[in-house]
């Protein structure tokens, strides 16, 4: 293997740390270029550590979600932390001459994204990481480019991808004729076609709404018995002083449970059990009001699942539960990620093995750190210890900040 070019140590080290013939190449590698691998390599490096960001920028926003959509999150909690503030949405539109919109476009916060990037300059590698293997107390990565280097410290922060929840009842049909709403594909290829979303989330309530108005035939068919919306109580955000109490900028959660979440520090300290149950309130499968209306004219089954699905030649038939059929020519599930670390590629058994999970989340201390030292993990990964706004771009700024804090205070331990 050949050792990555340009990885002279020109930098300072982590405090607690020691140079030697056998010292590593960086003080950390962050895996994942998305908001939050991007976000603690801006962070990293303004501390002066060697650092490498590893990933294509912004990939999983740019070739993932479907073009036409909009955030559902606030303005003020799309926001990429960096460590002077500087590098905001606002500011990004200022430069462009983009003119702020109350819903943010899809494309604008992608290029957002790849504007924020340049902070990083040499620190900022495309390459994929293709396996992590502990080495004593170091890391050694291989990349997809065939070279390998070493790093004290591995920051884990690669998203969603690879945990699409897939219910079983679907894995005999042809694959072309199911998709998930992972898969990105194009939705104007489906203009004249009849398609079932599964799901009852954002995800799939907006792919209904981007289909129907491309043209195909839709029909949203959902386990829960009404559709729920984002914002169920419009008064309580409307009672000024009482509404701030009651919920924090960063809008995750209902009242009062919006206010706890964005205390992801006080959060790991509640049981396990309450921890979990403010998890699943605040991320329960619901859509942005916004989609309502656009919703009026596409077929809702509501209280209703597939229990069998049959590639029929060009068609899909599904059997319901209430015993009813339906002929579609794709069905796109909406139904969600379920993490699991496991399914990480670059992750080996043996380094799994070793990380203690709560059913296939790391369970993680301050810092974002693991049970293996020197092996952190941002984003979904991490929000079973730290609660659901860590499943969010908003949770960006408590991230980077609290592992770049850890790493400047906290030496590896082998
Ligand atoms: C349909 C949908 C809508 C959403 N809307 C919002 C919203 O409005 N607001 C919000 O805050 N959140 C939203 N989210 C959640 C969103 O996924 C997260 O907020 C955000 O992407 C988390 O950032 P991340 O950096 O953890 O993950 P990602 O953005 O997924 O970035 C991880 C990156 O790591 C890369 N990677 C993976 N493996 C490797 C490897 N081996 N080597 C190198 N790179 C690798 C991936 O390619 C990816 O680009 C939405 C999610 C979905 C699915």
């Amino acid at each position: 293997m050949n050792k990555v070019a340009g990885t002279s140590r020109n930098v300072m080290l982590s405090p607690g740390n020691t140079t030697g013939p056998n010292s590593p190449d960086l003080d950390v590698v962050v895996i994942g270029a998305g908001p939050y691998g991007l976000s603690a390599g801006a962070h990293l490096q303004a501390k002066g550590l060697a650092v490498r960001v590893f990933g294509e920028p912004m990939e999983f926003w740019a070739t993932k979600m479907p073009a036409g959509m909009l955030l559902r999150s606030p303005r003020i909690a799309s926001n990429i932390s960096d460590p002077t503030a500087a590098f905001t949405l606002d500011a990004y539109e200022a430069v462009s001459g983009i003119e702020p919109k109350k819903r943010t476009p899809l494309e604008t916060f992608v290029e957002y994204g790849r504007w924020f990037q340049h902070q990083l300059e040499s620190c900022l590698d495309k390459t994929s990481v293709t396996t992590i293997r502990k080495e004593n107390s170091i890391f050694r990565l291989e990349l997809q480019s065939g070279q390998s280097i070493t790093t004290r410290r591995v920051v884990v922060a690669a998203g969603i991808g690879p945990f699409q929840r897939k219910p079983g009842v679907f894995a005999r049909c042809a694959p072309q004729q199911v998709s998930h709403c992972y898969d990105g594909r194009k939705i104007a290829e489906f203009r004249g076609k009849s398609v079932a979303v599964i799901g009852a989330g954002q995800s799939a309530l907006e792919s209904a709404c981007l289909l129907h108005e491309a043209g195909a035939q839709v029909e949203v068919i959902a386990r829960i018995p009404t559709l729920r919306w984002i914002g169920m109580h419009p008064r309580l955000h409307q009672l000024g002083p009482i509404s701030k109490m009651l919920y924090s900028s960063h809008d995750v959660g209902p009242a009062g449970v919006s206010r706890l979440v964005a205390w992801p520090n006080l959060m790991r300290h509640f049981p396990l059990s309450l921890r979990d149950k403010m998890r699943t309130r605040a991320v329960r499968s619901a859509g942005a009001p916004w989609l309502g209306p656009r919703l009026a004219s596409v077929k809702i089954s509501t209280g209703r699942f597939v229990v069998s699905a049959e590639s029929k030649g060009e068609e899909l038939q599904l059997k319901l539960d209430d015993g009813s059929e339906r002929r579609v020519h794709h069905v796109l599930l909406g139904t969600g990620y379920q993490v699991d670390i496991s399914r990480y590629g670059f992750l080996p058994p043996e380094l799994t093995g070793e990380i203690r999970q709560l059913d296939g989340y790391p369970d993680l201390g301050s810092g974002f750190t693991s049970s293996v030292p020197g092996l952190h993990f941002l984003g979904a990964p991490a929000a079973r210890s730290f609660g659901p706004l860590l499943y969010f771009v908003a949770g960006t700024d408590f991230a980077s900040k609290e592992l770049t804090s850890h790493v400047m205070r906290q030496p590896v331990k082998s």
